[in-house]
């Protein structure tokens, strides 16, 4: 299977999910459940208003195949299992199961699963610097 088709899948399992989801928009929250697609952007799914959040499966072999940065959002990555590698701005970090990343919006970067191993991560996409409040600062018990 190419990655176009399984871009062109994950469409239509987005708007299949999004759809059903339009049942449950009075409600204060939003629930999915992600199989192992490619990839899965959580933002429309969820109704997400501050991040984007997607989730990884590269197979064995494979990588991104494109280097991106970002103009505004600072990207945080966790290896939830598998291994591989990203390639920062040149340079070249081992990734496994366990890691977590934050990086800058202006660098450069590509993702890759190792040789012999898939790996799968989720990507937390957030505004630099946007964030005021968080945990007790932020609660109300
Ligand atoms: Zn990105």
């Amino acid at each position: 299977m190419t990655l176009q088709q399984i871009n062109d899948i994950n469409i239509v399992v987005a708007i299949i999910i999004t759809t059903r989801l339009e049942v449950s928009n009075m409600a204060n929250f939003n629930k999915v459940n992600v199989a192992a697609e490619a990839r899965t952007e959580l933002h429309n799914q969820l109704s997400l208003t501050g991040a984007e959040i997607s989730i990884n499966n590269l197979p064995a072999g494979t990588s991104v195949p494109f280097i991106h940065s970002h103009k505004k959002n600072e990207e945080i990555y966790a290896i939830l299992s598998g291994k591989g590698k990203v390639i920062i701005d040149g340079e070249t970090i081992e990734l496994t199961a366990g890691d977590w990343l934050r990086i800058s919006p202006a660098a450069k970067r590509q993702f890759f699963a190792s040789e012999d191993t898939a790996i799968n991560f989720i990507c937390i996409q957030v505004k630099e610097n946007s964030l005021e409040e968080y945990t007790k600062d932020d609660a109300i018990v």
